[in-house]
């Protein structure tokens, strides 16, 4: 649960579940909610396939999913594993074979729908494989793959379906008394994936992935998944999601992290607050939040820097950052400092000097963070 009481109508009730681990990293309960994203390298070029999961790391994934589609991926998976410093999911479409494989290679977790693997005995075995190597399954539907008895019963993919889906690939794993497992119910479309979402958190407690799939390129995908993921994490729907774009894993990190941010749901490095600019402002405010944004990529701890480009709104939004700077006249603005008004500093060294004012607060709180440990 995310509540800030004081500001009451900022208050968010986080839906119910259980808790499972994907390796060491909880999901649902009350765990943060868990960032990850996919790399489109080939499974099999184990270096290429490292860099991506390293750099998405880097960003802040929490978890990252690796596809692996036939036995030489399985084998590269396992050294990928060992290379990763979060854990890895495997992503298996029909062959149960990789799906025992990327068990024992070391996955975190396998996605994989149990209904879409053969017979009872290879659901059997692979559920096996699974418990043996301590590794749980995320049930992932996606309305663009739905089973054709669903698309018969309904006519289309549609909420209803969608949850079917899901519930009977769930009886599954709990009629072989496997229970740690998490959901998902993608469509690229926003209303049928919402609405699917709010059917199977109420249908079951087990932990949900949310996601809107195939959902665009950086900027249309960053809007779609920003209202479709948004929408239902402010409901209280989600303990780990993942951003689809057509870019950089990278890239899906970094907005995954936006979405969280904007809902006071996750924290993570500079919350940079800038206003769009106009004829008032009295410096380039887009190069230098451009430029910020980069120079401080590095900083982790949670903590806000406001860009302002004039006393319009400079001092109002700086009371409510630990940084601000607000343009003036003559070539130089106002630093402020925990709200306050600090000192002058001159546009042309104001880059480097937010920079540094904004590496000195973040060693403050980090140093306040482990004395208070
Ligand atoms: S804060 Fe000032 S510079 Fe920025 S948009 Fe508003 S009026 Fe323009």
């Amino acid at each position: 649960m995310s509540l800030n009481h004081v500001r009451p109508w900022r208050d968010i009730y986080r839906r119910k579940s259980r808790q499972i681990m994907v390796g060491n990293v909880p999901v649902g309960g009350d765990a943060p909610i868990a960032v990850q994203t996919m790399t489109n390298t080939l499974t099999t070029d184990v270096a290429a396939t490292v860099a991506q999961v390293q750099a998405a790391a880097e960003a802040g994934a929490d978890i990252v999913r690796v596809s692996v589609p036939d036995e030489a991926s399985s084998k590269a998976l396992k050294e990928i594993v060992r290379e990763s410093p979060v854990p890895i999911v495997a992503d298996i479409h029909f062959h149960y074979r990789r799906g025992i494989e990327a068990a024992e290679a070391g996955a975190a977790c396998l996605r994989i729908n149990p209904g879409n693997i053969g017979d009872e005995a290879r659901v059997k075995e692979v559920i096996k494989a699974a418990r043996d190597h301590n590794c749980s399954i995320r049930i992932g539907v996606n309305a663009g793959s739905l089973e054709k008895h669903l698309l018969e019963k309904y006519g289309e993919p549609c909420p209803e379906a969608m949850v079917e889906s899901g519930l009977e690939h769930i009886r599954i794993l709990q009629d072989n008394d496997f229970h740690e497992f998490k959901i998902s119910v993608k469509a690229s479309d926003v209303f049928l994936s919402a609405a699917a979402y709010q059917g199977i958190a109420e249908a079951t407690d087990a932990p949900i992935h949310l996601g809107i799939t195939e959902a665009g390129g950086l900027v249309s995908g960053t809007i779609k998944s920003a209202i479709g993921l948004g929408n239902l994490l402010w409901m209280g729907i989600g303990d780990t999601i993942r951003v689809s774009l057509s870019a950089d894993p990278v890239e899906e990190v970094k907005v995954g992290f936006e979405i969280l941010k904007s809902l006071g749901l996750r924290h993570r490095g500079v919350n940079i607050i800038s206003c769009p600019s106009c004829a008032r402002q009295g410096f380039d405010v887009i190069k230098t939040v451009e430029s910020l944004e980069h120079r401080l990529e590095h900083i982790k701890t949670p903590m806000s820097l406001s860009i302002i480009g004039c006393v319009v709104n400079g001092p109002g939004e700086a009371l409510m950052t630990d940084v601000g700077f607000t343009g003036g006249g003559a070539g130089s603005g106002m630093v402020y400092l925990a709200g306050k008004a600090s000192h002058k500093m001159s546009n042309e060294q104001m880059i480097d000097h937010i920079v540094e004012q904004v590496e000195k607060k973040a060693a403050e709180l980090e140093a306040a963070a482990e004395s208070a440990e």
